[in-house]
């Protein structure tokens, strides 16, 4: 009998691979049989890199370049005493001689058993050690392969399993064309490292619990990431079974095709433009595939972490330009770094990043980094001719947009940029929402970004399953705040929406009662969403939506959205049917 666990299905898609695991110091483990003869060959290679570990270690202590502070003297100690425990090292031993595996496997299941056992300690301090195990796992695997670069490289048909992966790694491991499949054991729908999941069209699941204790490196998987579940162990009539539903799903991809060539109108004729966020440049090509109407978000970050360092201008010039490569569109809506929150690269560790230096906080804090990034963007502006909507995340106080806005006005008058650019912010923090009538007065266009307006508006972690059940669109304090911002908004504010909330179904109804603009979303959801508009009228979505906000229970609201839209959903039904 095959054995099936569900998580969260975070990016649609079907796969079938073999597992690589990454251990929790995010490094990737092989796990590989080995002869009775070669016991000792194992055990000599595992001493080697310890001696070398501790070697590393004991010289970055002594570097003159390192003013060490003495709390970080204990850490390094406190690494350098766990390598040398006899009863680690007889432990990982016992391990490579009873079940022939190699050192690096044996030494991870030993140090991962030992960080759950440190997870399980009360005390703050041991807590924190935790950490150490990771690092000084990563260091001894390093040291195994004699090199320190640790991407190995990696199989065809790669399907990653890790217990979390940050957005940064992820897009570092699955750009590699031989990764096809995502599985983590944390995770939620609307973190970035789903974000990067989708926007690659890598199928995903999330939440899967101790999936990544659970399967093996080098068994095969099947990854259903339409309905989020994971199933091995396979026997022959059941591999044919899941076959069958591989070629349903290939139908569906190819009516999703179809859908893409749809106008974006509602059946009385009104319009909401549809357009893609995208994380890369080089997904301009699925962006175009499946009919968005511009660029409606470009997330910038992921620009910055390509090497270990930020993009010079030039860098970031050569990239933006890419946007008009196509002559797909006419402008794009670029938005400025986004860094911090959990996409925390280069940065010193904050206590609570989800409010800490994010977004234009950290522009403003670090203007030479947000000078070179808007002087790209100009020089895309003046070399293309064409218009880039500059976005800023993460505004909370009008000082900052005004602040910005100088810095932008005065880079676009010395430049001659002017009138090839407007600027517009995300509306992602409570206050911003409740300023909005004045934000709007001082910007050219707004975007509601969905994701981290509900997790600040609900107090709920974006990233944390565990509050899924709050942390929902139907939220009356979500869709009463959403109203708000657009009513409170001038007349005539272009308004976005460039959240994941942006392609959830249920909640077409809400952005045409209110009139919005544009959605914009990963590229995959594109054609869904057209299918679905093309079937909604306004009198019908503007009545749900006055009933909605009378109700004071996410549940209520989400029936409601139901009633409508199951109606409505006929032609799209093969597809919608494990989403809704
Ligand atoms: C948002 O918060 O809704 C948003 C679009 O930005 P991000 O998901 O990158 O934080
Ligand atoms: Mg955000």
């Amino acid at each position: 009998m095959s054995i099936s666990k569900k998580g969260i299905s975070v990016s649609p898609g079907f796969s079938i691979g073999n597992i690589v695991l990454i251990n929790q110091a995010r490094t990737i483990v092989d796990k590989k049989k080995i002869n009775k003869n070669k016991i000792y060959h194992e055990i000599n290679r595992l001493q080697k890199a310890v001696e070398n570990s501790i070697r590393e270690i004991s010289e970055l202590k002594k570097s003159s370049n390192y003013k060490l502070k003495s709390e970080h003297i204990d850490i390094l100690d406190f690494n350098i005493l766990i390598l040398e425990d006899e009863i680690l090292a007889s432990e990982v031993i016992q391990k490579i001689k009873k079940e022939l595996i190699n050192a690096e496997w044996a030494l991870n299941s030993v140090l991962t058993e030992k960080s759950k056992n440190y997870s399980k300690v009360k005390d703050i301090y041991m807590q924190e050690r935790l950490a150490d195990f990771y690092y000084i796992g990563e260091r001894i695997i390093k040291n195994l392969r004699g090199t320190s670069d640790n991407l190995l490289e990696l199989p065809k048909n790669s399907i990653l399993v890790a217990h979390d992966l940050s957005p940064v790694d992820a897009l570092k491991y699955c750009k590699n064309k031989n990764v096809i499949g995502l599985l983590m054991d944390l995770g939620g729908a609307t973190s970035h490292t789903a974000i990067i999941a989708k926007s690659l069209s890598i199928p995903a699941i999330m939440s899967l619990g101790d999936i990544s204790q659970v399967l093996q490196p080098g068994k095969k998987v099947y990854i259903d990431g339409y309905k989020g579940i994971v199933t091995w162990q396979l026997k022959k009539e059941e591999k044919d079974e899941i076959l069958k539903l591989k070629d349903e799903y290939n139908i569906i991809e190819e009516n999703l095709l179809e859908f893409s060539k749809l106008p974006s109108k509602t059946k009385d004729g009104i319009e909401i433009l549809i357009k893609a966020n995208i994380e890369i440049t080089s997904e301009l090509s699925s962006a175009i595939r499946y009919g968005a109407q511009g660029i409606g978000m470009y997330r910038t970050e992921f620009l910055y972490t390509t090497n270990e360092r930020f993009p010079t201008e030039d860098e970031q010039f050569e990239d933006y330009k890419k946007l008009f490569n196509t002559n797909s569109f006419d402008s794009v809506t670029i938005r400025t770094l986004d860094i911090g929150g959990d996409k925390n690269f280069f940065q010193k560790d904050e206590i609570n990043p989800a409010m800490g230096l994010r977004g234009i906080r950290y522009s403003l804090t670090n203007t030479e980094t947000f000078i070179d990034q808007v002087k790209a963007i100009f020089r895309v502006c003046i070399d293309t001719k064409k218009k880039i909507r500059i976005l800023l995340p993460m505004v909370s106080v009008l000082d900052e947009i005004i602040e910005a806005k100088s810095i932008i006005e005065n880079l676009g008058n010395l430049s001659g940029a002017n009138g090839l650019f407007e600027i517009g912010v995300v509306i992602e923090t409570p206050s911003a929402a409740i300023m909005s009538k004045e934000i709007s007065e001082i910007v050219d266009f707004i975007s509601i970004g969905t994701n981290d307006l509900v997790q600040y508006i609900l107090a709920a972690d974006r990233n944390n399953e565990e509050v899924r059940p709050i942390l929902n669109y139907y939220q009356p304090a979500v869709i009463r705040i959403i109203k708000d911002i657009v009513r409170r908004a001038q007349k005539d504010t272009y308004i976005s929406i460039c959240g994941e909330m942006a392609n959830d179904i249920l909640s077409l109804p809400l952005f045409i009662a209110l009139k919005i603009n544009e959605l914009s979303m990963n590229c995959h959801s594109i054609p869904i969403i057209k299918s679905v508009i093309n079937e909604l009228e306004y009198d019908e979505c503007k009545s749900a939506f006055d009933r909605c906000l009378q109700m004071n229970k996410s549940i209520d609201i989400n029936t409601i959205l139901k009633q409508l839209i199951n109606k409505k959903i006929e032609k799209a039904k093969s597809i919608i049917q494990y989403e809704i």
